[in-house]
C-alpha cells in the first residue's frame, strides 16, 4: 500500500509502497476514508518538539471501512462495516476494556507514530484498528466529518475540564481546530459568552459561524484581557489555552478570573517559563486535558448524526495522500486552512 512515511524533523514526508496492514487478534484492518491533519503532528515533526517516531506513518483522525478482521474477534464488528477508530489501540480484554472503557486501558498502544513505541498511523491507504476502538458511523454522515469525531472530542473534554456552567463566561485562545471545537461545545452547554482570541482573521470568522459570540484579533500588542473586559463587562470564568506556545499558559492564567479554571488544551511541546507570583495572586484551577472517554466519541457522532451540531465548516480541504507531504509543509504557516482531510 501507500503511505507517508516521517523520516526526520525539517524533511517533508515520503510517499512510499510499504507492506499492508494485517490484523492481529482482537484487529482488524480498515481501508482509510479520511484521516485528519491535527496539530499534533505538526509540533512532533519539528526540532523542538521531535516527538514522532522517525520512519513511521502519523494520522490518528481516522474514519476507514473494515476489510479484515484478525483471529479471536472482540465485539460484532464485520467486514464492510464503515467506522470511526478512536486512536487510543487498547487491548479489548481488559477489565477496563470489557467495561467499554478503553481509554483506561493499561495495554494502550495509540496509533499514530506520536512517540517512539506508538504504531503506525492513518496516512496510509490502510491502518490496523483494535475493535474494541471502534464505533459505528451513521450511514448519512461523511466519512470526512465523522473523523472530525477526534479533534470535538478532544475540544469537548477541554470544555468539560474548563467545568463551565450555564450562564458563564469563556476565554478560548486560539481558533485552530481543538479552538473550534471548544468553541462548538461551549456555546452548545450553554455558555453566556464564548470569545475566540485568534490572530487569523479568516479562523475569527469560522469560531462565528461555529458558535463563538465574540472575537478578539489577538494580533501583535492586544490587551486580550482587556477586549474581552470590554466586550463582557467582566473577566473569563475560565479560560482554554488552545494554541500551545510558549508564554500562552501565563496569558490564560493573566486573563481568567480569580478562582476561575484554566485548562492547558494547546499542549506547548517545549519548556515554557510560569509566573508563579501571578498564579499565586489569582488562585487558578489549572487542569490539563489528555484523554476523551469512548461514550464522548458516541455522544458526539450521536450529536453530529441528528443535527444538533454541525462541525462541517472545520473541514477546509479534501486532498490526496499524494498531495499531503506539501500540505503538511504548507500548514506550519496558518493562512486560509483549517482541518485538513487527507482522503486516500
Ligand atoms: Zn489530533
Ligand atoms: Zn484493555
Amino acid at each position: 500500500m501507500k503511505a507517508a512515511i516521517y523520516d526526520a524533523p525539517g524533511l517533508p514526508l515520503r510517499i512510499a509502497d510499504v507492506p499492508d496492514p494485517r490484523p492481529g487478534p482482537g484487529q482488524a484492518v480498515i481501508r482509510v476514508s479520511a484521516c485528519g491533519v491535527c496539530g499534533s503532528d505538526l509540533h512532533a515533526t519539528t526540532p523542538e518538539g521531535d516527538l514522532a517516531r522517525r520512519g513511521g506513518v502519523l494520522g490518528h483522525e481516522v474514519t476507514g471501512e473494515i476489510v479484515e478482521i484478525g483471529p479471536d474477534p472482540v465485539g460484532d464488528r464485520t467486514v464492510g462495516d464503515r467506522v470511526y477508530a478512536i486512536p487510543l489501540g487498547s487491548c479489548g480484554r481488559c477489565p477496563h476494556c470489557r467495561l467499554d472503557h478503553p481509554e483506561v486501558c493499561p495495554n494502550q498502544v495509540t496509533f499514530g507514530a506520536l512517540g517512539p513505541d506508538e504504531p503506525d498511523g492513518a496516512y496510509a491507504e490502510y491502518l490496523t484498528v483494535s475493535l474494541s476502538d471502534l464505533l459505528a458511523v451513521p450511514d448519512h454522515i461523511g466519512m470526512d466529518v465523522a473523523a472530525l469525531c477526534e479533534p470535538l472530542a478532544t475540544g469537548l473534554m477541554c470544555v468539560r475540564q474548563a467545568r463551565l456552567e450555564i450562564g458563564q463566561r469563556v476565554l478560548i485562545l486560539g481558533a485552530g481546530p481543538i479552538g473550534l471545537a471548544a468553541t462548538i461545545w461551549a456555546r452548545f452547554l450553554g455558555t453566556r459568552r464564548v470569545v475566540v482570541a485568534e490572530r487569523v482573521e479568516h479562523r475569527r470568522k469560522l469560531a462565528m459561524r461555529l458558535g463563538a459570540t465574540d472575537t478578539i484579533d489577538a494580533g501583535s500588542g492586544t490587551d486580550v484581557a482587556e477586549q474581552f473586559a470590554e466586550l463582557t463587562g467582566a473577566e473569563p470564568d475560565a479560560v482554554i489555552e488552545a494554541v500551545g506556545r510558549p508564554g500562552m499558559l501565563n496569558a490564560a492564567v493573566a486573563a481568567v478570573r480569580p478562582h476561575g479554571t484554566v485548562v492547558t488544551g494547546g499542549v506547548c511541546m517545549e519548556p515554557d517559563s510560569f509566573d508563579h507570583l501571578l498564579a499565586y495572586v489569582k488562585e487558578p484551577h489549572i487542569r490539563t486535558a489528555r484523554v476523551y472517554t469512548k461514550d464522548e466519541n458516541r455522544f458526539i457522532l450521536e450529536m453530529i448524526e441528528t443535527g444538533r451540531v454541525d462541525p462541517t465548516p472545520m473541514i477546509s480541504h479534501r486532498i490526496g495522500l499524494d498531495a499531503l507531504p506539501t500540505v503538511f509543509e504548507a500548514l506550519r504557516t496558518p493562512t486560509d486552512q483549517c482541518k485538513v482531510m487527507v482522503m486516500p
